[in-house]
């Protein structure tokens, strides 16, 4: 693993005004300068982007939102929320093309206004792609893949607010990890497919799907995986301290 190693924290609809208090401890360790590789972002749902954003001023520590329209202001679009809003809260980031999401309907093209509206308002990304299980059983990842990075990325130029996260859909809160071996080689091929469609020299591209405090110590040895986006361990702080600090030392 290379320079900062990025560990976002996708809290997904949990969390109250109270788990806001949880985060101290994490704090603490954005602070230390053994800890100074790590990239710590937190993505509370939207009720509780502000508090977060007040509680880690001062901090390392970046907010991000889960999920943002693909208007970037303003409009009648009842119960959702423009990327300038979040920006103007003060987060950093937004979550795009969560499984999650997909699963209720946002297809690569949806993703793709998003993205663009979300970096036309200064806001960095966080693109989630990955295949689902019957696609690997079928060894269709790559094709899927590709084409999620194609469409999803279509005339967009700047990729230096762009992160990818490789999420295997059937990873996702499962505890079913890809064997060590498999997730290096397919992270070699998103590598090559990420430089090909995008033209860039090194994306930085996550790891998503159960990661935990055990897996970390396997997963960290895959060198290509510049960082982690965790979803039920990023809620708890001990587990999520005890992964940065496994992955770190
Ligand atoms: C996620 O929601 O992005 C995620 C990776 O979840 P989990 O770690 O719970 O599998």
């Amino acid at each position: 693993m290379t320079n900062k190693l990025y560990f976002i924290a996708n809290w997904k609809m949990f969390g109250n005004l109270k788990s806001v208090n949880s985060i101290d401890n994490v704090k603490k360790l954005s602070k230390k300068k053994d800890f100074s590789k790590a990239k710590i972002i937190y993505c509370p749902p939207y009720t509780l982007l502000q508090e977060f954003v007040k509680k880690t001023k001062n901090t390392k520590i970046k907010i991000g939102a889960q999920n943002s329209h693909d208007e970037i202001d303003k409009g009648p679009f009842t119960g959702s929320i423009s990327p300038k809003m979040i920006k103007n809260l003060g987060a950093d980031y937004v979550i795009l093309g969560h499984s999650e999401n997909r699963e209720n309907g946002e297809n690569n093209f949806m993703i793709n206004k998003k993205i663009k509206s979300a970096l036309k308002a200064k806001l960095k990304i966080v693109f989630c792609f990955g295949e689902k299980l019957q696609e690997r059983k079928k060894k269709k990842s790559n094709l899927i893949i590709k084409k999620q990075i194609s469409h999803s990325l279509s005339k967009v130029s700047n990729f230096k607010n762009l992160i990818f996260a490789y999420e295997p859909v059937w990873s996702i809160g499962t505890g079913k990890v890809l064997k060590i071996e498999d997730l290096k080689k397919q992270f070699i091929d998103i590598k090559f497919i990420i430089k090909k469609i995008c033209k860039i020299k090194e994306p930085k591209v996550l790891y998503g799907g159960s990661v935990n405090t055990s897996n970390i110590e396997n997963l960290k040895k895959i060198k290509e995986i510049n960082g982690f986006l965790i979803g039920g361990a990023s809620q708890n702080s001990k587990k999520f301290i005890d992964i940065i600090k496994k992955t770190i030392n």
